[in-house]
């Protein structure tokens, strides 16, 4: 029986884990489907990865020790030249596909017709392709860079990706939360954004809509409500923390899953999975890592267009 698109998908998001980058996601979900479309049964097999993890993929092959652990395992071949911090996959930028065989059983790692079409689906979304360097052949390896090299996104440049309105299916479109998440702004705030399950400037403006709604309504602000990330709607921010069950709270999770971290269920309570999520952020974004969601989780949250 022929696998479903479904099925495809759903492992292609968890292989691609928490760290990926929402347009690089949405993406490679696109060109997933895309393939499939055409008769072509693809998956993803790598997203984001750990400085850790890359170590440990260095290691392969060579003597190697980073942050006073030591990763060498000569025992298997090399497999990257790439050492912690000089992968676009660190960044969650990056994704690796392979070909599985109509039922979704089996992997196939050959490089053939098929395998080239879903690398051209992918650039023409915007994807860089290993396949296409000089140098050092990487045929699964698709990328994302934003123009960034690694040392601006090491020093926490965040790069300005977006997902070309053409590029979005009719069926899949982006993410499905981002989608509910459209939706519910739209239901709750009158938000009248479309449902593209992707991160814009719109659906960001729809989410400062929505908190300036709430400060006015909850904690008496007399905020103008025009979507827009200003000194007066910074002054106004009042800081939640576990425990608070509120339509605020619900708009920090829908941000943070926008930034590419998982607070659980969006249900408007502030439990370990927010505060989790929320912890992760804040370290990953270099700010106080203090669980609140305070003045400056959301300056950090708003005050960018886009990116994570
Ligand atoms: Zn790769």
């Amino acid at each position: 029986m022929k696998v479903a698109l479904r099925t495809l998908l759903d492992r292609s998001v968890k292989k691609m884990g928490k760290g990926i980058n929402p347009v690089v996601k949405a993406s490679a979900l696109v060109m997933v489907e895309r393939a499939y479309n055409e008769g072509i049964t693809v998956q993803i097999s790598e997203g984001y990865r750990s400085l850790e993890e890359q170590a440990a993929l260095y290691g392969q092959g060579r003597v190697y020790s980073y942050n006073g652990k030591n990763y060498s395992n000569l025992a298997k071949p090399i497999v990257t030249n790439a050492k912690p911090g000089q992968s676009y996959h660190n960044f969650g930028l990056a994704i690796d596909f392979f070909i599985v065989s109509e039922d979704g059983k089996r992997a196939i790692w050959t490089v053939n017709a098929k395998w080239q079409r879903v690398a051209a689906i992918g650039k023409d979304l915007g994807f860089e392709w290993g396949g296409d360097w000089s140098s050092f052949k990487d045929y699964p390896h698709l990328e994302m860079t934003g123009g960034l090299s690694y040392t601006q996104l090491q020093a926490g440049k965040k790069p300005h990706l977006k997902l070309e309105k053409s590029n979005i299916s009719k069926t899949g479109k982006g993410d499905r939360l981002i989608i509910f998440i459209q939706k519910t702004l739209n239901g709750r705030y009158k938000a009248a954004i479309e449902g593209d399950g992707v991160y814009g400037p719109k659906t960001r403006s729809a989410l400062i809509k929505g908190l300036q709604t709430e400060l006015n309504k909850q904690f008496n602000k007399k905020l103008v409500v025009d979507g827009k990330w200003g000194p007066k709607t910074k002054n106004a921010i009042v800081t939640i923390k576990k425990g608070a069950s509120c339509n605020i709270t619900w708009i920090l999770q829908a941000a943070l899953y926008m930034k590419g971290y998982d607070p659980g269920p969006l249900d408007g309570e502030f439990g370990k999975n927010t505060e989790t999520a929320l912890f992760k952020y804040q370290r990953a974004s270099r700010i106080s890592a203090d669980k609140l969601a305070g003045k400056e989780t959301w300056n950090e949250l708003f005050d960018r267009e886009s990116g994570r």
